[in-house]
């Protein structure tokens, strides 16, 4: 079963995506003469994102959301399943071929100065992917286009990384992806770092991209005020898996797995109507290690409501139209708000 089914608008799919991979002390592992067990980042997802769609990623540390984002664009190799871009399966590609399909694909950094060399100046910046992709000179916008459309003045083009505020660097991040033309963005955590009114401004701009550049994002985020404001989907991971997904506002309003309800009562509620009839469920203990997840449902030694059944593994199944969970008692949470 796909979370979206399939459907023919879909810019990306991926399909049994799995990337695990052996951590760096696994040779510590075989000097004690045990087998390196592998991190199961991303452990079986299914996903679809229609063409314009906003979809936020959310879990905790550990839960597996950048890999995918990562894996997604062939920054992170998928050891299992299928990624497809425009319909076409891009899981092998290699070469000039995957070359050319790289621009369309782009990533939005988390550490805006880290991914900016400090040596370059913002002209230099935002002209390098035109040399690195070998972009011809009447498909290049130009410094100062490039500059407008992230709503920065032209007098920056000089600075240094160093110069810029954190805000003014995430603004140069989009730009070098939007050099390119692309079609989709992986925005990893847009807003950390930044204050909340220089977070806003980045969420309002990244809204009018979307729309002036006919953008589909991918924002993998554990700001849920993010969730509000940009996504038309969420979906919610666990232990590399997925464990909800659905349109954003019936996810935020009725969720139907526990670890999602725990997620937003983790977070103070503006919004009294949503605050109105839940007891806050808490989330208890860590996320158990990737590389030793728990059997049956993964979620269950955090879950208060874990039944016998969850020693089996909950399918990702609807609980209402494009809302999927993976709980065995995901209609009972939903109905009830707080089950019994
Ligand atoms: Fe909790 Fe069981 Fe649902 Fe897992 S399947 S989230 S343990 S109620």
């Amino acid at each position: 079963m796909t979370n979206d089914h399939d459907r023919p608008d879909a810019i990306v799919s991926v399909r049994g995506l799995r990337t695990h991979y052996v951590d760096r002390q696994w040779w510590f592992q075989r000097l004690r003469g045990r087998q390196p067990a592998a991190v199961r980042a991303v452990d079986g997802v299914d996903l679809d994102i229609r063409r314009g769609e906003v979809v936020c990623l959310v879990g905790e540390s550990g839960s597996g959301k950048t890999t995918l984002g990562r894996a997604i664009l062939r920054l992170a190799p998928a050891t299992h399943g299928q990624i497809f871009f425009e319909g076409r399966d891009i899981t092998g590609l290699r070469g000039a071929e995957f070359r050319r399909l790289r621009p369309k694909m782009q990533m939005i950094f988390q550490d805006p100065h880290g991914s900016l060399s400090p040596r370059l100046r913002v002209s230099d910046l935002l002209t390098e992917p035109y040399r690195i992709h070998d972009v011809p000179a009447d498909q290049r916008y130009s410094v100062a286009e490039l500059l407008e459309m992230v709503e920065l003045s032209a007098t920056l083009a000089e600075k240094y990384p160093h110069e810029l505020s954190g805000g003014q660097a995430r603004r140069i991040g989009i730009a070098r992806a939007l050099s390119l033309h692309p079609d989709f963005l992986v925005a990893d955590e847009p807003t950390a770092g930044l204050d909340v009114s220089a977070a806003a401004k980045i969420l309002s701009l990244m809204r009018s991209l979307r729309a002036s550049h006919g953008l589909t994002y991918l924002v993998i985020t554990h700001n849920l005020r993010i969730v509000d404001y940009l996504a038309d989907r969420l979906a919610v991971m666990y232990l590399g898996r997925v464990a909800e997904i659905g349109p954003a506002e019936q996810v935020l309003d009725a969720p139907a797995h526990p670890y999602t309800r725990a997620l937003l009562d983790s977070v103070s509620e503006p919004d009294p109507h949503r605050r109105q009839g839940r007891r806050r469920l808490l989330l208890p203990g860590e996320i158990p290690s990737p590389k030793n997840p728990p059997s049956g449902c993964s979620f269950h030694p955090r879950c208060r409501f874990a039944e016998a059944v969850c020693r089996e593994v909950p399918p990702l199944a609807e609980v209402d139209s494009r809302h999927l969970a993976s709980c065995h008692l995901s209609s009972k949470i939903r109905a009830a708000g707080t089950p019994v």
